[in-house]
């Protein structure tokens, strides 16, 4: 890995810390999700770079791929198992992290377990190990109460690339893709109380622009628009202004296949769902991994 590339994802990393640290703060009953989510993007875009993606809050059963939209006014509740998941990039290279928080602390135990198990996990990450043997020791790792989603798993992450062909499940798994020095990866195991898999729900306002050719004013310039995202999902909470007539817009544009709208991921027993995640550079350090997105 050239030292230049691996500073920058040093750096996105050094900002998601900081972004980390702020959810946690504000993410308390009655806050708006709106807050949550416009306060950790402003606060990355002040600190120089941009979000990879728009802030995922995904509650209770729901795993992934629910961000606030324009009009959202849904706020914390106090049992909630709120996953607070977060991106950023330096000039294309990722910092991807996420953490669990529940107010009441009533499933303190689980999000716990959930972040000694993700510990676990990076430490097991070297160079010379292979995907395979990293998901049986996970699922090793996993206590009787608890089954890991199977369904969702870490990746690699590449240039202005979110997931990057080759993923990393937490299960067993017969992959003999080997992890080497210089791989930027995401590791992130996620526990639940059901029986372990997702399934795609409603539409959770994230988008990714595909391109294509379409008709219309509208549909051209919000395109437009959309590809100043460098090929990462983006948040109609990102424009300037956002209409009507722009909703409208980016609904024909999903119908045509132009822009990809990711349905909400949700366990299929509607069992409480954990996660934490945080990104790796493989023994970029002496032989040592450097955990980017991890400060405590
Ligand atoms: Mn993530
Ligand atoms: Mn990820």
């Amino acid at each position: 890995m050239e030292e230049e590339v691996k500073q920058k994802y040093v750096r996105s990393g050094k900002v998601i810390q900081k972004a980390r640290k702020k959810a946690r703060e504000i993410a308390e009953p009655g806050t708006e999700y709106r807050e949550i989510a416009d306060t950790v993007e402003d606060l990355i875009r002040n600190e120089g770079l941009e979000p990879a993606f728009p802030v995922n809050l995904s509650a209770d059963e729901e795993a992934a791929h629910y961000s606030p939209g324009t009009g959202t006014e849904r706020v914390i509740g106090e049992d909630e198992v709120l996953k607070i998941d977060i991106g950023a990039h330096c000039d294309g290279y990722i910092a991807d992290t996420a953490l669990t928080v529940n107010p009441s602390g009533k499933h303190q135990k689980m999000i716990e377990t959930n972040r000694e198990i993700l510990e676990k996990a990076l430490e097991f990450v070297k160079p010379g190990k292979t995907v395979g043997e990293f998901g049986t020791f996970v699922q090793n790792q996993i206590p009787d109460e608890y089954n890991v989603v199977r369904n969702l798993t870490g990746h690699y992450l590449g240039h202005y690339t979110q997931h990057a062909g080759v993923s990393i499940p937490n299960n067993r798994n017969a992959s003999n893709h080997v992890f080497e020095k210089g791989d930027a990866i995401a590791i992130e195991p996620f526990l639940t109380k059901g029986s372990g898999k997702i399934k795609e729900g409603k539409e959770g306002n994230i988008y990714l622009g595909q391109g294509g050719n379409v008709r219309g004013r509208a549909e051209r310039k919000l395109l437009k628009q959309v590809k100043g995202f460098e090929g990462l999902p983006f948040s109609p909470r990102w424009f300037d202004s956002f209409s009507g007539r722009d909703k409208m817009a980016l609904k024909k544009l999903v119908q045509s296949g132009a822009v990809k709208s990711y349905p909400i991921l949700r366990e299929v027993d509607k069992g409480i769902v954990t996660q934490a995640e945080h990104t790796v550079l493989v023994g970029v350090d002496d032989g040592e991994n450097i955990v980017t997105t991890r400060s405590d």
